[in-house]
């Protein structure tokens, strides 16, 4: 009853802050995430709250009376491999990644999964491509309540087993912002008890739902050692219902970023939860590739699909801080070696009539 009030609240916060955002939050699907708001925008009652709450507090006081029955812990922990996975290149340093970088380098993410109707053939088609991605979980999906929670949890330990990072995308996915202190907690706190439960571990990568950020919200996830993790090439899936659409979507957003930002890769965002993201992740790939082999041709800088944030930002060492991290500065050895490798696969696969 008491979680139920929570999410009914924070929806029609949500639809007056989305009035009052008005072509702000339609912006946010042709581009990056949307910016962080001033405080002075902010609803007069979330000025009073400061970032105590998730300062110091490890055991989830709020959330447990209000969250569901959880099932124990799962027999089949992921490999070790996996979870070092999750701790690798500062992670949880408190810094916000934007991913634009003037390399053309495309990391993909996955957002609001798993969902058993279409994660495990994207699981599949990021096999068969060689693609090891992020995906960001809506933890109340795999909190093991009923048949669909548990297969999705399942779901959750073998993208982890496959070889992809996996982060929080909170309990409920409601927009944090909108949301008092203790309702943040609530979502960030509860979503790591459904991540212990069923993946043995807690995240460390975060992305807030819509993108959606304040300097309050940001201090909070800092505080609580997470890396906010933002996309800056977008595909506006959830506004449409064909591959195509996608596609169209992301490629000009590409081209724009290169045009106004010099950004020529990014971090692209796409949701799992629509049969037509998995089709359209076939149909960028496969124009990555189709544009490497003209590049290739002209002797330029190829794509390249990296498995990690590090190539996205500098890490910073000491105590977190809820800042912009600088953008990833890629050593030309590590880039020349990468790119003389891709070379070399890209060679075989525009030779080769089934290439793609
Ligand atoms: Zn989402």
């Amino acid at each position: 009853m008491a979680s139920g009030l929570r999410v009914m609240r924070g929806r029609v916060r949500l639809s007056l802050y989305a009035l009052a955002l008005g072509s702000g939050a339609l912006l946010a699907h042709l581009g990056g995430p949307p910016r962080p708001q001033a405080s002075g925008t902010h609803p007069p009652a979330m000025m009073t709250f400061t970032a105590a709450a998730l300062a110091a507090p490890l055991t989830p006081a709020p959330v447990s009376a209000a969250s569901p029955a959880l099932d124990p812990p799962p027999t089949q922990e992921p490999s070790a491999e996996a979870r070092d996975g999750q701790r690798r290149d500062g992670y949880g340093d408190g810094l916000i990644i934007e991913g634009g970088t003037p390399h053309r380098l495309i990391l993909f993410t996955f957002d609001d999964g798993p969902d058993r109707r279409t994660t495990p053939l994207l699981l599949d088609r990021l096999d068969a491509a060689g693609v090891k991605a992020v995906f960001f979980l809506t933890a109340s999906r795999i909190a093991g309540t009923n048949t669909m929670e548990r297969e999705q949890a399942a779901l959750a330990r073998e993208t982890l087993a496959r070889g992809h990072l996996v982060g929080s995308h909170t309990l409920d996915h409601l927009q944090l912002p909108l949301l008092e202190d203790a309702a943040v907690a609530a979502q960030v706190i509860g979503a790591e008890e459904v991540f212990r439960r069923a993946l043995g571990f807690r995240p460390t990568l975060l992305r807030p739902p819509g993108g959606a950020r304040s300097p309050r919200i940001d201090e909070m996830l800092a505080a609580r050692h997470y890396t906010t993790v933002l996309w800056n090439l977008s595909t506006g899936d959830p506004q449409v219902h064909s591959a195509p659409e996608v596609f169209d979507t992301f490629r000009r957003v590409l081209e724009r970023r290169e045009r106004e930002n010099g950004e020529r890769g990014g971090i692209i965002l796409l949701h799992d939860t629509y049969a037509w993201s998995v089709d359209a992740f076939q149909m960028i790939l496969a124009e990555l590739w189709s544009r490497n082999c003209r590049l290739l041709a002209r002797g330029e800088e190829l794509y390249d699909v990296v498995a990690d944030l590090s190539f996205f930002y500098q890490p910073r060492a000491g105590a977190p801080a809820s800042a912009v991290a600088k953008p990833g500065e890629v050593s030309p050895q590590v880039l020349a070696q990468r790119q003389a490798r891709l070379r070399v696969e890209t060679a075989a696969r525009c030779n080769s009539a089934d290439g793609f």
